[in-house]
C-alpha cells in the first residue's frame, strides 16, 4: 500500500470527510439497523394517529417495567414511570441517580402527522353519493390526498357519554375510503390552474357510500343508509360526529423500499421515526445518571398549541412535580436540563436538488441530522442552538461512535418550518434539533433510510446513557 501524500495527510487532519454509513459500517451493524427497523415498521402500522401512538408506546413501556406516574409516590433512582396527557401525548421517564435539581435529559418528539380530519358535521349526500366533509390537519400538498385509499381512525363520544374507538380500513377485509379526482380527458381547465387553485381544501370530500335506503318517501336516502349501518355497528347517530375526532389516514402499511431494502416508505415517519427511537432509548435505559424523559407530543404539525402540544404546560408540570417531590423548584430542574428536539429534516432528493444548499444538506444514509436552527427568513421562529451546546452534543456523538451529519431546512429564503425546539428553549433549557432525514416529507408515503433510523436510536441512547 502506498504511503499517503502530505496533502492527503493534511486533508485527513483538517477537512471534514463525511461518508455514507454503508461504506463505514460493518455488515453486522447494517443487519442490526435492518432488525431495529422491523420493530419500527410494526410500530408505524399500529400507531397511525397520536392516540394510537400513545396506546402502543404505553403498552411497550409497561412491558419494559414502566408504571403510571402518581404524585403520591416518592420515586427512587431507577424507577420507570409514564404519564399520559389526555390520551394524545405522554412522557416516559426513568429517575436518575442524581437529584433532578441537577437537571434532566429530555428527548421530545411528536406523534401527530398531517392528515384529513372529519369536520364536526361531516356527513352529507350529493348526487346519490354519501360523503364526509374534511378539514386538513397540518401542512399537506392537497393533490397528494386524492385517489389515495384512506382508512378512518378515531374516537367518538356518544350521546350517552360512552366512548367508541374506531379503525376502519386497516384490515384487508375492511372497506376503505377515497377522495376522487378529475379524469385527465376532461382536465384541460384544471391543468391550467396552479396546484393551490386546482386542489381546494373544501373539495377534499371523502366518498363513503352509494346505495340508497329503500324508501321513496324520504330524502337523502344514501346518507340515511350509511347512518343505519353506523348505528347497527357502533350505535352512532349523526349528532355523535360533533363529539368525535376521526382522522382519515393513508391505508397502506410501512414497506421496504428498493431492491436492497435499505429504505422504508410509510405514512407518518414525521415524526414517528424519531418518536419510536426516542421511546426505545427510554425503555432500554437502566439506572441513568440524570433523570431521563422521553416526551411524545401532539399538535406539532399545527404549531404545538393546545393542551396536548408542547407549547402547553404539560412537560413543565411533570418536571415541576418531580422537582417538588425531591425538594427543589421546577424551574431549577428545567434550567439545568439538556434536550434533544427529535424531529425530521429534509434529505437531499435527486429529483429536487435545487431546494437545498449542498454544503448544508442532509443526505439519506449519513446518520442522524443535527439541525442548529429551523425557522424561515432571517432565522425567524427558531431557537438557534448555541455553539457550546452543539459542541457538547457532537463530542458525545463522536465519543459514542454515533453516525451523525448536519442539515438545514432548505435554501435561505426558500420557505422553512419549525419544530418543538423553541418551546423547550423558552423554558430555559438547552436544546438542539436532531432527527432523521426524510424524502417526500408530509406526503402520504414518506421515505427514510434504515441506517439513519438506527443512528437516531444510537444518538438518543448515548444522550441518555453516557456522561458528557
Ligand atoms: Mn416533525
Ligand atoms: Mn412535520
Amino acid at each position: 500500500m502506498s504511503e499517503k501524500t502530505p496533502g492527503e495527510l493534511l486533508k485527513d487532519k483538517l477537512i471534514m470527510g463525511k461518508k455514507h454509513a454503508g461504506l463505514t459500517l460493518e455488515d453486522a451493524q447494517i443487519d442490526a439497523s435492518f432488525a431495529f427497523c422491523e420493530d419500527y415498521k410494526a410500530f408505524l402500522d399500529l400507531a397511525k394517529t397520536e392516540r394510537e401512538a400513545v396506546k402502543e408506546a404505553v403498552r411497550l413501556a409497561t412491558e419494559a417495567g414502566f408504571s403510571e406516574y402518581s404524585a403520591d409516590v416518592q420515586y427512587a433512582p431507577g424507577d420507570k414511570i409514564y404519564s399520559i396527557n389526555r390520551g394524545k401525548a405522554a412522557v416516559f421517564a426513568v429517575i436518575g441517580q442524581h437529584p433532578i435539581d441537577e437537571g434532566a435529559r429530555i428527548i421530545a418528539a411528536h406523534i401527530d402527522s398531517p392528515r384529513l380530519d372529519l369536520k364536526p358535521n361531516p356527513l352529507y349526500e350529493d348526487s346519490e353519493f354519501a360523503l364526509f366533509k374534511t378539514h386538513y390537519y397540518g401542512g399537506i400538498k392537497k393533490y397528494q390526498w386524492v385517489t389515495l385509499p384512506l382508512a378512518l381512525h378515531g374516537t367518538v363520544i356518544k350521546k350517552d357519554g360512552t366512548k367508541a374507538d374506531i379503525v376502519i380500513g386497516e384490515d384487508d377485509a375492511d372497506p376503505c375510503f377515497v377522495v376522487t379526482d378529475l379524469l385527465p380527458h376532461l382536465s384541460t381547465e384544471q391543468n391550467k390552474k396552479t396546484l393551490a387553485e386546482a386542489f381546494k381544501g373544501e373539495n377534499l370530500n371523502i366518498l363513503i357510500g352509494s346505495l340508497p335506503f329503500k324508501d321513496d318517501k324520504v330524502s337523502d336516502r344514501v346518507k340515511l343508509r350509511i347512518m343505519q349501518l353506523l348505528h347497527e355497528k357502533y350505535g352512532f347517530t349523526e349528532s355523535d360526529f360533533i363529539s368525535a375526532e376521526i382522522e382519515a389516514v393513508p391505508r397502506h402499511k410501512a414497506s421496504d423500499i428498493g431492491f436492497d431494502r435499505s429504505m422504508i416508505g410509510a405514512y407518518g415517519h414525521d415524526d414517528r421515526v424519531c418518536a419510536y427511537p426516542a421511546l426505545r432509548a427510554a425503555l432500554d435505559c437502566e439506572a441513568p445518571l440524570f433523570t431521563i424523559v422521553t416526551v411524545l407530543a401532539d399538535k406539532e404539525e399545527v404549531g404545538s398549541d393546545g393542551n396536548t402540544g408542547l407549547h402547553s404546560r404539560f412537560l413543565n408540570n411533570f418536571i415541576s412535580d418531580l422537582a417538588l417531590s425531591q425538594g427543589t423548584e421546577g424551574y431549577r430542574a428545567l434550567s439545568r436540563s439538556l434536550c434533544l428536539s427529535a424531529d425530521v429534516n429534509v434529505g437531499h432528493d435527486p429529483n429536487f436538488p435545487d431546494v437545498l444548499e449542498k454544503n448544508n444538506a442532509a443526505r439519506l444514509g449519513y446518520g442522524a441530522v443535527i439541525t442548529k436552527y429551523t425557522g424561515s427568513r432571517g432565522k425567524g421562529d427558531t431557537s438557534d442552538a448555541s455553539a457550546e451546546y452543539i459542541g457538547r452534543i457532537r463530542k458525545l456523538f463522536e465519543d459514542a461512535g454515533v453516525l451523525w451529519q448536519t442539515g438545514e431546512l432548505g435554501r435561505v429564503d426558500l420557505g422553512g418550518g419549525g419544530t418543538v425546539a423553541k418551546y423547550l428553549a423558552n423554558l430555559d433549557i438547552d436544546v438542539v434539533d436532531i432527527g432523521v432525514p426524510v424524502l417526500s416529507m408530509h406526503s402520504p408515503f414518506e421515505v427514510v433510510s434504515k441506517l439513519d433510523v438506527k443512528a437516531a436510536y444510537d444518538a438518543f441512547a448515548a444522550f441518555y446513557g453516557k456522561e458528557f
